[in-house]
This record gives structure tokens, C-alpha cells and sequence, in this order.
């Protein structure tokens, strides 16, 4: 390994279970890289909802542990059994817990090669929500000319990238958000119609005035409790509900009559690693990803970068609603 790496470097620690006040940066040593497993100088680490989960103990992880899933940077060293990357290969990854450090350890079955024409602050802000968008728009329910969908929280990190990928496949996208701003954000990623959730009363009745009383193919909802119901009632007859996410909160436990009453209504709670879940799919997802970023056809909004000493505004400013498109924090 390489004798010039430090003993330790900052690293962005949860000590406990709890809200923004827990993050701790300190000096952790330099983790060496397992069996399987690269050592990344990082340029970028994301910010991401799933952080907060993790955070908060919602999805159950020990303490302490170093925070963060993605990232992207060069390679210093390689562990044991490593043939597909070497030193000096810039890399990124959207599943590799502890991510959010100068210096992480990561799976290289999680890890993709960057192409040369793409930056690795750009790599690092389109792993994680743009293979979200990806599987959302092309798997979980598979857009096609025509497909009529409502995305909510298109302002936001996955959803701006959603909206610009369903116009792409041949949508028509319904946005809404929760400003005027964000709502002249989503129109300037393509979306055909926006509503501002925060000032209609009957959501559902607003999107299906838009689609002149049929409702919408698919919704993608990751905003969760607060918008479920409408969401539910805004799906035509045999319509995908797509709960991605709970921004807001988890939708609680619900009666499955509501489908009936809907028209025979599907509702689905997908998660990214079910549709990695091979390194072939990860990076034939990452590859076509990739492709439309260096096309420009998906433009990726960084709307925020934060020093990892400030990484406790980056994560209150993404729960207090403030952000749009991505945020990251540089080690
Ligand atoms: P965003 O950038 O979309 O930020 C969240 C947005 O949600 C806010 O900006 C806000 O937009 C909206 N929102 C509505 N209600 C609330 C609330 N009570 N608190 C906070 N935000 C609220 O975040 P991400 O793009 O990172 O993630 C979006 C969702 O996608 C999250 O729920 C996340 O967990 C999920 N996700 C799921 C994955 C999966 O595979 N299942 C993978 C990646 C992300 P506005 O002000 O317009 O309402």
C-alpha cells in the first residue's frame, strides 16, 4: 500500500441515534482495504435521505459507525482478490456505507468506473439518486411514449432527475413541489405541468383536472405520509402507486380495499439495491446513466456543496425542505 496515505483523516461520525446534532467530524485512521474491497481518496461524498435514516436508527445500524453511501474519487490502494480496478482509477459508488470521509474502504462490487468526460463531483451527486431514477423510470414501471406521470418533490434530488428521464422515454410529467421556485425548476427540467402541493386542498382532484378526469398512469412518490392518499387518488383505474421514499414520514399501515375502490389499483415500495443487484446490473444501469449525463440529456443539479466540518447544514437543509437537486459534502 501507499506510504505517502495519512495514519488518519476526517471522517463524518454518528456516535448515537438522533438528529443532525449527533454528527461528529474527527480524525479516524485510514481504514485498510478488505478482501474485495478499494481504498478511495474522495472527492465528493452525497448527501442523501437514507443518511438520515441510518442517522436516526430507523433502518438499524450499530453505533458508532461513519456516515454517508456515496461518493466517488481516485484509487490509492486495492485489497486482496482485486483484478477489475486498480491505483489511479477514478470510481464511484451509491451503497457503501461510511462514504462520508477523506479516505473510504468500499465494496468494489458497489463501485463503477467514472468515463473521462464526466467529473468526479458529478459522478458522486448521480449514483445514488440518478440509478434511483433510473430503475424508477425504466423498470419499476417502464415508461413509454405517451406514459402520463405525476412525480412529486420534482425539485428535489431524485426528482429533478426523474422528471428530465420520464421526458426522455416519451412521458408527460405532472411536477409538483412545495414553491414557486421549485415549481419553475421542475419546468426547466422538462415537466409539462406543475402543481404546488402546499396551496391546492385536494391534490387529487387538481391532477385530475390536468389529465381531464383520467388520472395518471404511475405516480412516484417519496414524499411518503403526507402525500400516499393523494397520490393513491390520482392513479387511473389499474395505476402503479410508486412509494420510493418518506421524506415526510412512513405511510402507515393501510387497508388493501383502497386499491379495489380505486380500479384494481398496484402499489409498489421499492428499494435501490433490489434492482443493483448484481454488479452486471449495476453497471449496465451506471453505463446508460452515464451516457445521457455526457449527452447532456440528463443534466445532474448540484444545488449545494458543504465542507464535511459543515456537513450538520448540509443534512438540515435537505430535511428543512431547503434544497433542491443535490447536495455533497467535499472532504
Ligand atoms: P429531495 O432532494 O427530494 O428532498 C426531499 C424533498 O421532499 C424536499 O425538498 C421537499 O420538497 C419534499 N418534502 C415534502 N415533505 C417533506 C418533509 N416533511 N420533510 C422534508 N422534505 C419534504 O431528497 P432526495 O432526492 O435525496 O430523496 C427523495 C426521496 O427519495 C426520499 O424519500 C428518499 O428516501 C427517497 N429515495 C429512495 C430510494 C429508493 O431506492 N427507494 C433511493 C434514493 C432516494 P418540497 O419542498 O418541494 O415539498
Amino acid at each position: 500500500s501507499d506510504s505517502a496515505l495519512p495514519e488518519s483523516a476526517p471522517a463524518l461520525v454518528v456516535p448515537r441515534h438522533g438528529g443532525s446534532d449527533v454528527l461528529e467530524v474527527r480524525d479516524e485512521p485510514t481504514p485498510e482495504p478488505g478482501e474485495g474491497q478499494v481504498l478511495v481518496r474522495v472527492a465528493a461524498a452525497g448527501v442523501n435521505f437514507i443518511d438520515v435514516y441510518q442517522r436516526e436508527g430507523v433502518y438499524p445500524i450499530d453505533t458508532p459507525f461513519v456516515a454517508g453511501n456515496e461518493g466517488a474519487g481516485e484509487v490509492v490502494a486495492v485489497g486482496d482478490g482485486v483484478s477489475d480496478v486498480v491505483v489511479g482509477d477514478r470510481v464511484a459508488w451509491g451503497q457503501g456505507l461510511g462514504s462520508a470521509r477523506a479516505y473510504a474502504a468500499v465494496d468494489t462490487t458497489n463501485v463503477v468506473h467514472v468515463p473521462a468526460g464526466i467529473e468526479l463531483e458529478t459522478a458522486a451527486a448521480a449514483m445514488l439518486q440518478g440509478l434511483t431514477a433510473h430503475y424508477l423510470a425504466t423498470s419499476t414501471y417502464a415508461v413509454q411514449q405517451g406514459t402520463v406521470a405525476l412525480v412529486h418533490a420534482a425539485a428535489g434530488g431524485v426528482g429533478q432527475l426523474l422528471t428530465q428521464m420520464v421526458k426522455l422515454l416519451g412521458g408527460r410529467v405532472i411536477a409538483t413541489a412545495g414553491s414557486e421556485e421549485k415549481l419553475a425548476t421542475a419546468r426547466e427540467r422538462g415537466a409539462d405541468e406543475t402543481i404546488n402541493y402546499a396551496e391546492v386542498d385536494d391534490l387529487a382532484a387538481a391532477v385530475c383536472d390536468v389529465t381531464d378526469g383520467r388520472g395518471v398512469d404511475v405516480v412516484y412518490d417519496g414524499v411518503g405520509k403526507d402525500t400516499f392518499e393523494a397520490s393513491l387518488g390520482s392513479l387511473r383505474p389499474r395505476g402503479l402507486l410508486v412509494v420510493y421514499g418518506a421524506a415526510s414520514g412512513q405511510v402507515p399501515p393501510f387497508d388493501l380495499q383502497e386499491l379495489n375502490k380505486g380500479g384494481s389499483l398496484y402499489v409498489t415500495r421499492p428499494t435501490l439495491g433490489a434492482y443493483v443487484a448484481t454488479p452486471e446490473e449495476l453497471r449496465a444501469r451506471a453505463s446508460e446513466l452515464f451516457g445521457w449525463i455526457e449527452s447532456g440529456d440528463v443534466e445532474v443539479t448540484i444545488g449545494g456543496r458543504y465542507p464535511l466540518t459543515d456537513a450538520r447544514t448540509a443534512y438540515d437543509d435537505l430535511e428543512g425542505r431547503r434544497t433542491q437537486g443535490k447536495l455533497l459534502l467535499v472532504p
